[in-house]
């Protein structure tokens, strides 16, 4: 998962990670670095070329990201986007983390892997050391 520039901007990546923590989820990985257009280009790759790509990676690279490796049982992805709520915090339900802390789309605070093969490819983009 990536906790954004807005959640780092804003300092709620302590409440983001306790969150997982608290579920029981295993931190493995985590790196605080500002992440440049060829790196979103290759974690966005299924949205390069839509409208509003470049905003998003405006937004992405503006200031310093958290990508994170979290541990857990099978599909843990899965649990991980269920604590994150709708991509639109403005219609995310309280409860989940865009619906308690967020209000924006394009602010959504954080991303998570939409699937084991997706979080394979991701954790191989961030944290290529790890197996
Ligand atoms: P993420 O991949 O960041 O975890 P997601 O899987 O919920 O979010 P995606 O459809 O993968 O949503 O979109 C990636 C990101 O691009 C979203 O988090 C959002 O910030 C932005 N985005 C998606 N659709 C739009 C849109 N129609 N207009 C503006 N921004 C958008
Ligand atoms: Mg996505």
């Amino acid at each position: 998962m990536i906790c954004k520039p807005d959640a780092v901007e804003r300092g709620l990546v302590g409440e983001i990670l306790s969150r997982f923590e608290q579920k029981g989820l295993k931190l493995v990985a985590a790196e605080l670095r500002v992440l440049d257009a060829e790196t979103l280009s290759r974690h966005y790759e299924e949205h390069v070329g839509k409208p509003f790509y470049d905003d998003l990676v405006g937004f992405m690279s503006r200031s310093p990201a958290m990508t994170l490796v979290l541990e857990g049982p099978d599909d843990t992805y899965a649990m991980v986007r269920t604590m994150m709520g709708a991509t639109n915090p403005a219609v995310s339900p309280p409860g989940t983390i865009r619906g308690d802390l967020g209000t924006e789309m394009t602010e959504n605070l954080v991303h998570g892997s939409d699937s084991n093969e997706s979080a394979e490819r991701e954790i191989g983009i961030f944290f290529p050391g790890l197996a």
